[in-house]
């Protein structure tokens, strides 16, 4: 199958590189391939394109050029600041994070939790909300960070993350933003706004794999990840990807420009999905926050069958490219944690097919999926001893 033949709806997982940002990436994997921390005239395109890109990513955020600092993923900032918030905030012993997080944070606390430290896990209801009363009584004095993400990739739910800033500071807690699946999807502004960190990831906005950000409010306690050289202001070693900062300054700029369209154009074509879904559908059921929700995302449920057979249909009869979890659970047995916490039963966790958005998506790519996926439900219930009728 050709790569233009696809219809890729699974943008939560990756996303395609924009052109433009190929562009902007093409002359430091060809020409300008120097060390930017050289001082030789030959040096000065990449140092300057990193400043460029720091501009072009604060923009987007609504932080200085000095919050930022470049990672090579979401997953290394997510690490970075949860390990880093037990080593300044000494004497705090207790993290506060959600049950419905991305593994690279879920996996940090578990971690963290067998060498001693202790850990809440907030709960969320049946749509998968966060109950703010429970997570005020449970950040104290003895919590170092609160970490909560601000979009879920599963669902796209939206967290009220100044509020969970507030409650952490007002107990003296740092409070930290897993913003991977938010940004370039919804306006972010960080100058009015009570995060002290948020990580974010070039490859879920267009820009390249293997980039990412730590956005560090400025004079926040922070002890770096990884430590040797002296880049990014000793707060981030390792000699810089400048063709990738260079991709994802890029690719944050064009965001800018787009985050309008993805609150118009890609919201009205996720809402034509969802309700054409609910409508040709046999018992669909939509998961997730039904009002405060990423404007890409429609994750849906259709019982009684598996959400990995509706995907392979979906591939093999219109390279339809969807997800039944995230990326990273895909291929192991165990259904989704997000709709577990969500208190799914067990028709509903393994039926769940989750679509993804981006401005790349066209409506005749979502009549496509409409015409199909009626076709493909249909089949395989009428094969379910549970779901014939
Ligand atoms: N956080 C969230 C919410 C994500 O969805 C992902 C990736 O899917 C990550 C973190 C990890 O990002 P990366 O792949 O850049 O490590």
């Amino acid at each position: 199958m050709n790569s233009q033949d696809i219809i890729y709806v699974d943008n939560n997982a990756t996303t395609r590189v924009a052109p433009e940002v190929f562009e902007a990436m093409r002359p430091f994997l060809t020409d300008w391939y120097g060390n930017p921390s050289s001082v030789y005239d030959f040096s000065g395109k990449p140092a300057e394109a990193i400043r460029t890109a720091r501009r072009q990513m604060g923009e987007l955020l609504g932080a200085d050029d000095d919050e930022i600092i470049f990672t090579s993923c979401g997953s290394e900032s997510d690490n970075a600041v949860i390990r880093s918030a037990l080593e300044t905030q000494r004497g705090r012993r207790q993290l506060v994070t959600t049950a419905v997080e991305h593994p690279a944070v879920l996996n940090v606390c578990r971690t963290l939790e067998k060498q001693g430290v202790n850990v809440h896990y907030l709960g969320v209801d049946h749509f998968g909300r966060l109950n703010l009363e429970e997570a005020a009584q449970v950040i104290t004095e003895e919590t170092a960070l609160v970490t909560v993400m601000t979009a879920n990739n599963e669902t796209g739910n939206l967290y009220p993350i100044e509020q969970l800033a507030e409650l952490a500071h007002a107990k003296g807690a740092l409070f930290h933003t897993d913003a991977v699946q938010a940004v370039g999807k919804i306006p972010l502004d960080l100058r009015h706004s009570q995060v002290d960190f948020l990580s974010l990831s070039g490859h879920k906005f267009h820009g390249p794999k293997g980039t990412g950000v730590l956005y560090r409010r400025r004079f926040t306690p922070f002890a770096p990840f990884v430590i040797g050289g002296h880049q990014e202001r000793s707060q981030r070693a390792g000699t810089e990807n400048v063709a990738g900062i260079a991709g994802m300054g890029k690719a944050a700029e064009l965001a800018l420009a787009h985050l309008q369209e993805e609150n118009t154009r890609v919201r009205a074509l996720r809402d034509k999905l969802e309700l054409g879904l609910l409508q040709s559908c046999p018992d669909p059921m939509v998961n997730g926050d039904p009002e405060h929700r990423l404007p890409n995302t429609c994750n849906i449920c259709f019982k009684y069958i598996e959400g990995e057979a509706i995907l392979l249909r979906l591939a093999n009869l219109g390279g339809i490219c969807a997800s039944s979890g995230s990326a990273c659970t895909t291929g192991s047995l165990e259904p989704s944690h997000v709709l577990k916490a969500m208190g799914l039963d067990y028709q509903a966790l393994h039926g769940s097919v989750r679509f993804s958005l981006s401005r790349y998506n066209t409506e005749a790519e979502i009549d496509k999926i409409l015409e199909v996926m009626p076709k493909v439900v249909k089949s395989l219930r009428a094969l379910s001893p549970f779901g014939r009728k």
